[in-house]
């Protein structure tokens, strides 16, 4: 991590951009024209607020013209896809087996892990995102590696080994009694590292790849720890055949996840396109929360989640990347294709909705929504500073760009007020 000298600035200038995040309808945001941002050396913002000539004492970096806002959260990617990114290979099962298995394959080789898990952070970051959520591969060694290399980033992440013990190639199937004690092991390496900013979270892949004792046990481990649960459902008709195919015993696709014990409260389920309306109501029951996928939806083919349902029902929905069958890490590109996603289905969210969806509700989705998400007093100062051309101006027109015109650069990104790119 680079680490920040004694004399740097603890005070920074520019337009702050930021989510109000006790708002009642979720979608206002709250634009400071010349705004001053002090970080506490405890990493806390404290104080956002209109820039005084005099009021505080210090130096203070001017980033004027940018604009301040809060870091991106990516809640669903995929390390091990960072060189996989747009291989149009067919409908999820199909691209599983053509492009993702064998490149998830590589990742045994340590040496390899390291390189990619290097590239890996360094795109986050470039796309102004300070926390993810992580799926790896099957291979500990390989995981072990991407925690190395978001420690040395600087990055807020939470990641998982990837458990996978049926119905897949041999080269990434682990059976229970070796995933789970190695999971075990990664616990204890990594959860709570980089003083709390790194979390292991349980990562089942998805119900066909995984067989019930495996998801049991699972589902113990994260119950004993307080892990995040984080896996996919619903993605895709073909899947949603296959998991009832490989679990019989259950009535649907969520009550597999139920009855064996992953529904702990604190399970985050990518994509939900494909639910009845007794998984909704279970999963909002269960406190569980989903991830909104919608340029991976396009890319593949999947379909489209209705952000109305996990709404309507008081269920937290974030918002992914799915890398690599999203096409870029880019969260704005995310942003984007909600839209497009939404006015599919004949709804028309405003930008702001959408900034709000990608930073506050994202982090409430992910269980850190008093911790990050808007740039609140008291929140850890996770930031980005961000350049628009010169004739965007108004708060409308800023969010506009920001969620459309993809003309905007990150210039800088901060966790917990430390610089971490560039
Ligand atoms: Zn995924």
């Amino acid at each position: 991590m680079s680490a920040r000298s004694p004399e740097s600035p603890r005070a920074y200038r520019g337009r702050l951009l930021t989510p109000i995040p006790a708002s009642p309808d979720g979608a206002q945001v709250r634009t400071i024209d010349d705004a001053l941002l002090v970080v506490g050396s405890d990493g806390r913002i404290a104080q956002a607020a209109p820039f005084a000539p005099g009021a505080f004492r210090g130096p203070v970096l001017d980033l004027r013209p940018a604009v301040l806002m809060p870091g991106f959260i990516d809640a669903h990617v995929h390390f091990p896809q960072t060189r996989v990114i747009g291989s149009a290979s067919g409908p999820l099962l199909d691209w599983l087996e053509r492009s993702v298995f064998p490149e998830e394959a590589r990742f045994r080789d340590e040496a390899y892990a390291t390189l990619v898990a290097g590239e890996f952070t360094g795109r986050l970051l470039a796309s102004g995102t300070t926390t993810c959520v992580v799926f790896s591969s099957s291979c500990a060694g390989a995981t072990d590696r991407l925690f190395r290399a978001l420690l040395a980033a600087g990055l807020r992440g939470i990641a998982g080994l990837t458990l996978m013990d049926q119905s897949c190639p041999e080269a990434l199937r682990v059976p229970r009694d070796e995933a789970i004690p190695a999971a075990r092991d990664l616990v204890q390496r990594w959860h709570g590292e980089g003083g709390g900013l790194l979390e292991f979270a349980i990562t089942p892949r998805f119900a066909p790849s995984c067989s019930r004792p495996l998801m049991e046990a699972a589902a113990r481990l994260a119950r004993d720890h307080g892990l995040l649960v984080q896996t996919h459902v619903a993605e895709n008709p073909a899947e949603g055949e296959a998991t009832l195919r490989a679990h019989p015993w259950a009535r649907d696709y969520v009550d597999v996840y139920d009855r064996v014990g992953l529904l702990t409260g604190r399970a985050l389920l990518a994509h939900a396109i494909h639910l009845s309306p007794r998984e909704w109501d279970r999963l909002a029951e269960t406190g569980s929360s989903v991830v909104h996928c919608p340029d991976s939806n396009f890319f593949l083919g999947s379909g489209r989640m209705r952000l109305s349902d996990p709404r309507a029902r008081g269920v937290p929905v974030g918002l992914g990347s799915d890398v690599g069958a999203g096409r870029s890490f880019d969260m704005r590109r995310s942003m984007s294709s909600a839209f497009d996603n939404a006015l599919c289905l004949g709804d028309r969210p405003t930008p702001a909705d959408l900034f709000v969806l990608a930073t506050q509700g994202t982090a409430d989705a992910v269980g850190l929504g008093r911790v990050v998400g808007s740039l609140d007093v008291g929140k850890e100062a996770d930031f980005i500073a961000v350049r628009f051309p010169e004739h965007v101006i108004g708060e409308a027109e800023t969010l506009n760009h920001l969620v459309f015109a993809s003309d905007a650069t990150v210039q800088r990104a901060f966790v917990r007020g430390q610089p971490v790119y560039p």
